[in-house]
């Protein structure tokens, strides 16, 4: 398919080919759809091993990011940025400044900041070119650890599939199986802890173990046994595609809620998990505590409307499940449903005439 028929398909806007040669610059930036406001996206750095691949993330990315805005009920809407290289050698000075100016360029239709093989502190020096930047380090004006607003997001949409399956969102004598332990997935336990759940941990780094268990009271399991481990709910946040025809078989949990993002290998495993009765968080929904913070950045930071958007999860999720009960569907389609209407509702507003000053 040409890339003409390819955006037309999922309704993207704009695709720019950003090329610097002097600094080693190849980046993509993709603007999905701007129906809400101005895109935002992280821009990844990856070493991919063909044109085409960039092309394809970019555009899988950017679009994810409309869905993920929409639902949080941010007024930004969907893009994100790659950069064709490795972050382990290719990061410097002229890179990050001539990728602000391509940013700059755009003229805030879209705004960006970290993600996969990018730091904060690289866009430090795009700051230079630009100013429509987020998740900046706090020193230089940004919200700072995205990953706080994460956990507390997903601890919310937690407590909302546990209210859903039991009847109650207390968590107290509940069993979650949290996989990976990282920014977001350490900081989780903490708040399953404190609530007084059975918490059941693993990661493939065990160092990573070793000092969530040296803080809270949790079980620990391989990282392959967690699929199996009978809970109340499983919480995945390492890797996305965890959800697949090898995994969902072994599942004993009655709903699944964590920070990864893709969980699902394909939409037909939601599908499935539907069927087995196994109620799941949409991943774009529960995790969109970071993103509702880099959103908060404008006009100027604040942390409790931050933190109670994030909160709000909750009452989503919920809205989410209704929806997937009233139809009958399964609930990342309810999810999607919700966000289309959203799109489609803010689309078609009727405009009224709002007289120019000079006719006043
Ligand atoms: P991270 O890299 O800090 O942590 C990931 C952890 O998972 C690491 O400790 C790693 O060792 C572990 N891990 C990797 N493979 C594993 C496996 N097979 N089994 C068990 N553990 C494994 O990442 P993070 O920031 O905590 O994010 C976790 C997930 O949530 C990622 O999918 C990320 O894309 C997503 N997410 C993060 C944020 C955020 O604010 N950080 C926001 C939205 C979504």
């Amino acid at each position: 398919m040409g890339l003409f028929d390819r955006m037309a398909k999922t309704g993207h806007e704009q695709l720019i080919f950003c090329c610097s040669a002097s600094a080693g610059l190849r980046a993509i930036i993709g603007i999905h759809d701007t129906t809400l406001g101005p895109a935002i996206g992280g821009t990844r750095m990856y070493p991919y091993a063909k044109e085409e691949d960039a092309v394809e993330d970019v555009l899988r990315l950017s679009e994810g990011m409309t869905y993920k805005c929409a639902a949080a009920g941010s007024n930004f809407g969907g893009g994100k940025a790659v950069l064709w290289a490795d972050p382990d050698t290719d990061k410097s000075e002229e890179l990050f400044r001539a990728l602000g100016m391509h940013v700059e360029a755009l003229g805030g239709r879209f705004v960006t900041g970290t993600d996969v093989g990018t730091g904060a502190y690289d866009f430090v020096w795009a700051r230079e070119e630009t100013g429509y930047l987020v998740a900046l380090p706090e020193e230089y004006g940004g919200s700072g650890d995205s990953s706080i607003t994460t956990a507390f997001g997903c601890w919310k949409g937690i407590k909302a599939c546990i209210e859903e399956v039991t009847g109650d969102a207390s968590l107290k004598g509940r069993s979650v199986a949290v996989q990976g332990l990282g920014k977001v997935g350490a900081k989780l336990v903490a708040y399953l802890c404190q609530e007084g759940a059975r918490v059941i941990v693993t990661d493939v780094a065990p160092e990573r173990v070793e000092e969530v268990a040296a803080q809270h009271p949790v079980e620990r399991c391989g990282p392959d046994e967690i699929y199996d481990v009978p809970c109340d709910l499983f919480a995945p946040c390492a890797l996305g595609g965890v959800l697949n025809d090898r995994t969902i078989p072994r599942l004993r949990c009655k709903a699944i809620g964590g920070a990864a993002n893709n969980q699902l290998e394909k939409d037909r495993h939601g599908d499935r998990l539907h069927e087995l009765g196994i109620l799941y968080a949409p991943d774009y929904v529960i995790n969109a505590g970071g993103l509702i913070q880099v959103s908060e950045e404008f006009p100027q930071f604040d942390r409790e409307r931050a933190m109670a958007r994030t909160a709000a999860i909750y009452q989503r999720l919920k809205e989410i499940f209704a929806i997937s009960k009233e139809k009958g569907i399964p609930t990342h389609r309810a999810a999607d449903l919700m966000v289309r209407r959203r799109l489609e509702a803010m689309a078609g507003l009727a405009r009224i005439h709002v007289p120019h000053p000079a006719e006043r």
